[in-house]
């Protein structure tokens, strides 16, 4: 059985708990991180920690406990849990007033909410899926305006995956304006000739901390990188096509609405920059 850990304390998982006034249950009024484990480390902790403490910043959200001590809850949890590929899950809620009430509570009366558990994944790196390449279908986004805030209001992604899965593809892009906003829980890029073509950050995606490093890396490995804003249509005409985040890393994409993209075979690009992050990740995990 998991160690998890639930307001300062080390509980197993079926003593856990959490009470039915919590905002994060009754309003998603909770934000959550998750951290990828590589090796028995954590993968940019200090990338995960620092959207972490803009997303409690923005929502007026106060944290439990300090950064250094969440360094330590992550690493505690990982050891006990015998956690070599895997991911750590973190959520901090506004936490249980008396009363269910839309008003804030007082953060001196009800203390915010912290939750962290292990995903055991072994063979995560390793993923077969890497080298098949992934199917998605292009949806309308209905999410909310903020999603550069890393919410636990995940009802629209999950029916988006839904529909990916209803369709016989792996995952949904979503479109707004007629421009690709991101994947349900990735980012998403496409590639032409040696250029990389990303949307820009903004309020209308999550600025994933993947994203970030494997745009340096691209960068610093020569490639083009166009931030800025791309249709299906162009999609479906690129050389190439991936997604990244914290669990799936880089991972190609060869079919957008039942068109295959470049051969339909998993591309050279997003190849390398798979490799690339995942050897970099490594040596920089902590
Ligand atoms: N966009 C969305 C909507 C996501 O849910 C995620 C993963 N949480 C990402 C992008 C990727 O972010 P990251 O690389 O930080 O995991």
């Amino acid at each position: 059985m998991r160690t998890v850990y639930v307001n300062g304390e080390y509980l197993p998982e079926d003593q856990a708990k959490v009470s039915i006034f919590d905002r994060g249950f009754l309003m998603a009024d909770g934000v959550y991180e998750v951290t990828s484990v590589l090796g028995g480390k954590l993968v940019d902790f200090d990338g995960h920690v620092m959207r972490l403490q803009r997303s409690l910043s923005e929502l007026d959200l106060a944290a439990p406990i300090s950064m250094e001590e969440l360094l330590a809850v992550h690493r505690e949890l990982v050891a006990v849990n015998g956690i070599d590929e895997g991911m750590v899950y973190l959520q901090i809620t506004r936490g249980a007033p008396a009363d269910r009430d839309f008003v804030f509570p007082d953060p001196e009366v009800t203390p915010s909410t912290i939750v962290l558990f292990t995903q055991n994944k072994p063979g995560l790196a390793a993923s077969p899926a890497a080298k098949k390449g992934m199917k998605v279908i292009s949806i309308e986004d209905q999410r909310w305006g903020r999603r550069d805030i890393k919410t636990v209001q995940l009802l629209y992604p999950s029916m988006g995956k839904m529909m990916a899965k209803a369709a016989g593809a792996d995952d949904a892009w979503m479109v707004e304006d007629g421009h690709v906003t991101e994947g349900t829980s990735n980012n998403a890029y496409i590639v032409k000739g040696n250029t990389i073509i990303t949307r820009h950050l903004g309020t209308e995606i999550l600025h994933g901390i993947t994203r970030a490093a494997v745009l340096r890396f691209a960068k610093e490995a020569q490639m083009k990188v166009e931030e800025r804003l791309f249709t299906i249509e162009e999609a479906k005409a690129a050389d190439e096509a991936f997604i990244t985040s914290a669990t799936t890393f880089v991972m190609p994409v060869v079919e957008i609405d039942g068109a295959k993209i470049g051969s339909g075979a998993v591309g050279s690009v997003a190849t390398r920059l798979r490799e690339i992050y995942l050897e970099e990740s490594r040596k920089a995990a902590i």
